[in-house]
């Protein structure tokens, strides 16, 4: 590791104004950052860690019944709190990485790295949620732009992600078993205004809305009601874990699921 400098700000306001230095970098549970630190793939001057501004912290209820999770809470926050209100979120949270990695990695990380593996895309995708930033709220739809690619500007800082509560969820992670990052994962939300499909792991293109599953489900919740409906698997990632073939199949499996267990 080569010499950094390293701040902590405690409030939103001093670690934007911190950021907006050159050479400054937003450091949440460092479980992305710091290991592409050490293989010399990102050389920020100044880590800005959010993990000490208490107004990042933590889960709250809204007065529309959203969940509010602060951007630099933990993973393992996210299991334990959101538990009673958000099953299937908390579910996600739960099987995300390793203890290290849940006690350490931030949804804000998370979001702002946007892997395309990555569990909690498509629990904001598929609840409609709204990231929040220090700057405006960006709509889900609005937010994912592509494998590691997002609407934040330069500097701008994660500091809450706000979810509608669905009547029935679900996430199904088909898991690589080394990093248990998704092979596929389909998070699955009925609203009373319709279901929700978002699928990650699956797509060069990052995580994605199965908008023929969503149709079909709004007419019809029920694991059958996607009999026949596929992926194409041309754009699917194909690498040494599975072919697109097998990954377009496993949006099906992992879909239908999800749908039971929702239901
Ligand atoms: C072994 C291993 C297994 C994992 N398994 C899974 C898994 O199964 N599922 C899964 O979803 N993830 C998995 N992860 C990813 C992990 O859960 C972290 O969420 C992720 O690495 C990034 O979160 P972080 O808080 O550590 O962010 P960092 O590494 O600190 O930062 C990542 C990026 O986000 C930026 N950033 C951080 N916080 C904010 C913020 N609040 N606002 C704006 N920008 C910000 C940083 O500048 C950096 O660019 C795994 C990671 C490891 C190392």
């Amino acid at each position: 590791m080569y010499n950094f400098d390293f701040v902590r700000p405690k409030t939103i306001a001093d670690a934007a104004a911190a950021l907006g230095h050159e050479g400054a970098q937003a450091l949440g549970g460092g479980q992305t950052l710091l290991p592409t630190m050490k293989q010399r793939l990102a050389s920020p001057e100044t880590l800005v860690s959010l993990t000490g501004i208490p107004e990042m912290q933590g889960v709250c209820k809204a007065d529309d019944g959203a969940i509010c999770i602060g951007g630099a809470t933990p993973h393992a926050v996210v299991a334990a709190e959101v538990a009673a209100h958000y099953p299937a979120l908390a579910g996600l949270a739960s099987h995300i990485g390793d203890p290290a990695v849940r006690n350490r990695g931030t949804i804000g990380g998370s979001l702002a790295n946007n892997d395309p593996s990555a569990c909690y895309p498509s629990a904001v995708l598929g609840s409609g949620a709204t990231v929040v930033t220090n700057t405006r709220q960006i709509a889900a739809d609005d937010y994912f732009q592509g494998m590691f690619t997002t609407a934040l500007h330069e500097g701008e800082i994660i500091t809450e992600v706000r979810f509608p509560v669905p009547e029935k969820a679900s996430y199904q992670k088909f898991e690589q078993p080394a990093s248990r990052f998704a092979l596929v994962g389909v998070f699955v939300a009925k609203y009373a205004d319709g279901v929700r499909v978002a699928v990650t792991g699956a797509s060069e293109e990052g995580v994605f809305r199965w908008t023929e599953a969503e149709e079909a489900l709004s007419a019809n919740f029920s694991a059958d009601a996607i009999n026949g409906l596929t992926v194409p698997a041309d754009g699917m990632i194909g690498d040494l874990h599975g072919s697109k073939e097998y990954r377009a199949h496993l949006v099906g499996v992992m879909t239908k699921r999800a749908v039971a267990a929702a239901a």
